[in-house]
């Protein structure tokens, strides 16, 4: 949220869409709903049909977008290029964070059902479990429970994971230290985004076409 907010970019979270669906009982939530709670992935037609219509509306168009939560697998990264061609995307950040402290935060999360700000039970909001932003009530997310979270870091490592490798040889791949507080991380992560947009450093810039 920070980063959609601070680049002005359409921040498009398939968590969020799909959460948002499970609570509007659209037919997507009805049938997300069991894949969400185990943590399971969702199937990668589905969730690629809902990028594919996000992408279609005109503020990606216009102001580009940050996906988050997404590609999680190699049919998702593949059906992406499709998606996207004859551009591709600019830029992928692989934030770093050991297991023990992903373990720790996502245990501690809580979120707000309506607006998805984000809090824990070290920061909880200002009062009684509502939202500092909306009002909302902030919650623990169904599969942030041990067994849930074991099976999302399992499936992060066999579907995953190989796409660092792949964006790597792409040359857009950049590794962010996670660790730190929120404001730390969101200062890694500007940092450099901020390098790639002026252009400095971390890539070689686009190469001009020739006609
Ligand atoms: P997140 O909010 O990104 O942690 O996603 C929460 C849950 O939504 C995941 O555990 C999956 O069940 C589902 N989900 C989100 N993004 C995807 C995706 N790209 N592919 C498959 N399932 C997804």
């Amino acid at each position: 949220m920070r980063l959609s907010r601070r680049y002005v970019l359409p921040h498009i979270s398939t968590g969020d869409m799909l959460r948002a669906a499970v609570k509007a009982r659209t037919a997507l939530g009805l049938e997300a709903r069991r894949y969400l709670d185990a943590g399971d992935l969702i199937p990668d037609k589905v969730v690629l049909a809902m990028i594919a219509a996000r992408l279609d509306q005109d503020d990606t168009r216009t102001r580009g977008f940050l996906l988050d939560g997404f590609p999680r697998t190699v049919a998702q990264a593949d059906g992406l290029d499709e998606l996207l061609e004859p551009v591709s995307i600019d830029l992928v950040l692989d934030l770093v964070v050991p297991t023990g402290l992903v373990l720790a935060r996502l245990v501690s999360r809580r979120v707000c059902e309506d607006c998805g700000a984000i809090y824990s039970t070290f920061a909880p909001p200002k009062l009684n479990w509502t939202c500092d932003f909306c009002g909302g009530d902030v919650v623990q997310r169904e599969d942030d429970t041990e067994e849930a979270i074991k099976n999302r870091l399992g499936l992060y490592d066999s579907s995953t994971a190989p796409l660092i490798a792949r964006y790597a040889a792409l040359g857009k791949l950049v590794e962010v230290s996670g660790e730190g507080s929120p404001s730390d991380v969101a200062d890694n992560l500007n940092a450099v985004i901020d390098a790639y947009q002026h252009g400095g450093g971390f890539f070689p810039p686009t190469p001009p076409e020739h006609s």
